[in-house]
């Protein structure tokens, strides 16, 4: 079987995914935030010609159920919302508010953060007891080191619970006081079994993140962002990519940042059909695996 023609906009994803075989989409990275701090978000994405040196227009800047319509038209059938704290004190409560969002959605599941505070494995482990599939730590952001030793615990409850952990860990789009795949390896040394989920491919530096993949077996990359039009102006990925997703293929696992992204979902369901497409080695079983097998085995869904 060929690659199907990949979608040209929302309105194709879910005929692609049925082309494909697929029940639905998992997608392993999409944001719902309390209303307060959706709109803090929103407001800085406003200026992200200041933050970022590139215009940053929200897509899909909508009321809460409509983008839930959104994620239920496109196919998505489970998705993992993602909140991350900017400032010590706000990890606990934005997880019992993802917790309780989660139990109201379906569709969603449960999730947590994590941020170096002094009672992180207390929360973080009765988020993890309550049934959290995935952690999100976002480094940049929360302009933490993952290497502060109140996390040494916390990184050690997730290695030893299977929980995965999706880390914002990256210098793109800008970098942080502590972003760098270099800074994050030394996590991954101390706690080799933790499942560490590289999001948007550790971009920009995707050989480093490759290189990671390579020395942890149970390292993951998200596809969050990664190929599309508006990313590869400043973040082009290596013109072997496709090739080299070969080896770790089963570990790639679709991600979108739904909605905070400038352009529509249907362009980061393309970039990973043109990967798919540009190797024979990929092809369907590779897009098969990316938007659905992968992130549903990660999640901890039946595959
Ligand atoms: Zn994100």
């Amino acid at each position: 079987m060929t690659v199907p023609d990949p979608p040209g906009q929302d309105a194709d994803v879910a005929g692609f995914l049925a082309a494909l075989g697929l029940p639905g989409l998992v997608d392993v990275h999409v944001h719902f935030l309390p209303e307060n701090v959706l709109s803090k978000v929103w407001a800085y994405f406003d200026r992200a010609q200041e933050h970022y040196g590139v215009a940053w227009p929200v897509h899909y800047r909508l009321a809460e159920h409509e983008r839930l319509d959104v994620l239920k038209g496109l196919g998505v059938a489970t998705f993992a919302p993602l909140v991350y704290p900017h400032r010590p004190g706000m990890a606990r409560w934005l997880t019992e508010w993802v917790t309780a969002f989660a139990a109201a959605t379906p569709g969603a599941v449960p999730t947590a953060t994590l941020f170096p505070d002094p009672d992180v494995v207390d929360y973080l482990g009765s988020a993890v007891e309550a049934g959290a599939r995935v952690v999100k730590a976002h480094v940049q952001v929360g302009g933490f080191d993952p290497r502060e030793p109140v996390l040494r615990d916390a990184w050690g409850l997730l290695a030893e619970a299977g929980v995965p952990v999706v880390v914002h860990c990256g210098d793109g789009p800008v970098r942080g006081a502590h972003t760098g795949l270099d800074v994050f390896a030394e996590v991954l040394a101390a706690h080799p079994r933790l499942r560490a989920v590289l999001a948007h491919a550790g971009m920009p530096d995707f050989d480093g993140a490759l290189d990671l993949l390579a020395r942890h077996p149970h390292c993951h990359l998200d596809t969050t962002m990664v190929g599309t039009p508006f990313t590869e102006t400043f973040a082009p990925l290596p013109p072997d990519w496709p090739a080299r997703l070969h080896d770790v293929a089963d570990r790639v696992v679709f991600g979108s940042d739904f909605p905070n992204i400038p352009y529509a979902y249907a362009e980061q369901v393309r970039a990973v059909a043109t990967w798919a497409a540009a190797d024979d080695r990929l092809g369907v079983p590779f897009l098969r695996s990316v938007l659905h097998d992968g992130p549903a085995r990660l999640l901890g869904l039946p595959v």
